[in-house]
């Protein structure tokens, strides 16, 4: 397909322009939106699809020039049509607008990585109510909104990818993360359905199961994490995060956006329904 032919000429020059204009003219370059992408891994899922030929469309909070940044760096490195939408994904109204400026810009929604999450870890007796709304709205309703707009896109073209990055909490649960492994739990069963009902589309849906990254939402958990079990910050990384981990060691950014680029493929056209672990061997025991 499209996606082959330009990762297999792109290296030579004549190749790259060959591309460009039959990209242009012939078939329309595919378009990712990643929800969650100023930071961590969406950030880094958003510059691997740049990479590999996508437009992309960015979402997420952060600072605007930094984000106007990161932007533009990617179109430039990477020769794709970048956006920017700062649709807030507890809102129903501003992810519709995301996903139909997507489509209007870029002729489709091709790829949709659900991946914005936040954390909150507290005692369930001490949890705050309005944290529990945020955590289910953010990290498990804002998949369905998302799943729900993209998908007549998706069978527009006749073709989809749906991937979720999920957690190894969506599988395993850890104390004093209630919301936050209710919603990832959630978010295994929307992929599985959505699995199902979108199978005889071409559309697939997979989730992708972390176990720790190091990026500002693990670091912020160290402290805290510390405080509510009464141990060091060197304790919680070496026993409660990498503990779980038999590697020992945090699962890097590029594991995760390496496996995103290739449920992306056709190549991976039979993965669906798969809630895929990335956690060092976590969830086997
Ligand atoms: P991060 O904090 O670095 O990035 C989170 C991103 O989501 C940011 O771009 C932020 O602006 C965005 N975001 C937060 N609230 C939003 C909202 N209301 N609307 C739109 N965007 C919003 O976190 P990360 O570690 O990169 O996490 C990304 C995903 O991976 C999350 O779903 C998280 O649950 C999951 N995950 C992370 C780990 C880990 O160890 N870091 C492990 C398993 C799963």
């Amino acid at each position: 397909g499209t996606m082959s032919l330009f990762r297999f000429t792109k290296s030579t020059p004549l190749g790259a322009s060959l591309v460009k204009r039959c990209m242009s003219t012939a078939e329309r370059r595919r378009c990712a939106v990643v929800t969650g992408s100023t930071s961590g891994i969406g950030r880094g899922i958003a510059e691997r699809l740049a990479r590999a030929g996508y437009n992309v469309v960015l979402n997420g909070f952060g600072n605007p020039e930094q984000i106007e940044e990161l932007r533009s760096a990617m179109e430039n490195d990477h020769g794709v049509d970048v956006r920017y939408h700062g649709a807030d994904m507890s809102k129903p109204a501003e992810i519709k607008d995301l996903i139909s400026e997507a489509a209007t810009v870029f002729g489709g929604v091709d790829v949709l990585v659900n991946n914005a999450g936040i954390q909150v870890v507290s005692p369930i007796e001490d949890f705050p109510e309005d944290a529990y709304e945020k955590i289910i709205a953010i990290n498990l309703s804002s998949c369905f909104y998302t799943t729900k707009y993209s998908i007549p896109h998706m069978k527009k073209h006749g073709w989809g990818r749906i991937i979720n990055i999920a957690s190894a909490h969506a599988k395993r649960a850890s104390k004093f993360k209630s919301a936050y492994v209710a919603a990832k739990h959630g978010v295994a069963g929307l992929t599985k359905t959505v699995a199902l009902e979108m199978g005889p589309h071409s559309i697939t849906s997979n989730a992708v199961c972390p176990g720790y990254v190091l990026t500002e939402l693990v670091e912020k958990q160290i402290p805290i994490t510390a405080e509510a079990r009464g141990i060091t910050e060197e304790e919680v990384v070496q026993n409660v995060m990498l503990g779980n981990q038999p590697t020992g060691e945090f699962v890097g950014i590029e594991e995760l956006s390496g496996l995103v680029e290739f449920l992306c493929t056709n190549e991976a056209r039979s993965v669906n329904g798969a809630i895929l672990s990335v956690d060092g061997g976590w969830t086997a025991q």
